[in-house]
């Protein structure tokens, strides 16, 4: 890099886009607790647990970018836009997103958009809900000879528009699904995959709040999950691991402390 360039770059803001891991505080990254705590502004998500924003210094101004009233989502032009004001104003900024920025957390967008206004982005990965939340009950995602591989799905479009996904595709054993963002659309995903094959006693996890306090499991089955969901009346993030791997919860699950219960027993707080 040229001399020239490189007096440009270092004087170029810097917004760190970091993930704040599922809920758990001792989830977060070595790097994200440094940034937060240099920050002058944290600009925080609705997911991003309240135990982790006790983390953020009390000199720091923080900002909710969760909800507006009526509950609506601060339109994303204007997040990008405020991110943007705060640097160009020489502000250290730390756009906090829950779990992993980079995985269903528009993170690349905010990115495109910090970008397109000469701006730099620095990603600070985070534990993404599937990982922390498996791991709170001792799921794990992969386990040889039960699943070879697995798949994050959004159970969530656009507009709310139908899901398209390629039910064939989806419905292998050997593969486990974690669907986020997928209360509504269970009904249609657990029955399509039935449709196309899986076995309708395939186990699930439905996770809740998953690695914080307020976590609550029920363990289901794809012909019974629609239902017994709706009973659960489940408050906050909710999370399905979907397959075989969800038996490992007998052997390894730290069933005292986690409490997976069993399909017909409805959901609890631990
Ligand atoms: N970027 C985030 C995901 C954002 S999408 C990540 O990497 O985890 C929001 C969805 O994530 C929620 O609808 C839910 O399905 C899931 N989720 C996030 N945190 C969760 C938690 N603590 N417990 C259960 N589900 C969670």
């Amino acid at each position: 890099m040229k001399l020239q360039e490189e007096v440009v770059r270092a004087e170029t803001p810097v917004v760190h886009l970091v993930g704040a891991g599922p809920g758990d505080p001792e989830l977060l990254t070595i790097k994200a607790r440094r940034l937060l705590g240099e920050a002058d502004v944290v600009v925080y998500d609705r997911l991003v647990a309240p135990e982790v924003l006790e983390m953020v210094p009390p000199g720091a101004m923080l900002i909710s970018v969760g909800k507006q009233p009526k509950d609506h989502p601060v339109p994303q032009p204007e997040i990008n836009e405020l991110m943007i004001r705060l640097a160009l104003a020489g502000r250290r900024v730390v756009r906090l997103k829950g779990g992993d920025p980079f995985i269903f957390g528009r993170g690349s967008e905010e990115a495109e958009a910090l970008v397109a206004a000469g701006l730099r982005f620095e990603v600070v990965p985070g534990v993404t809900a599937a990982s922390g939340c498996a791991s709170a009950l001792g799921i794990p995602l992969t386990h040889r000879g039960l699943a070879s591989g697995v798949r994050f799905l959004t159970g969530h479009c656009r507009a709310d528009a139908e899901l398209d996904f390629d039910w064939q595709g989806l419905a292998d054993p050997d593969t486990t699904l974690v669907v986020y963002m997928g209360l509504a659309n269970i009904p249609r995903i657990s029955e399509q995959l039935i449709e196309q094959g899986l076995d309708p006693t395939t186990p699930i996890a439905v996770i809740n709040n998953g690695t914080t306090v307020r976590q609550r499991a029920l363990r289901s089955t794809l012909e019974t999950v629609a239902q017994e969901v709706e009973r659960a009346s489940f408050r906050g993030p909710v999370l399905f691991v979907i397959g075989r791997v969800v038996e490992m919860v007998e052997r390894i699950g730290r069933l005292d402390d986690c409490t997976l219960e069993p399909a017909d027993a409805p959901a609890r707080a631990i």
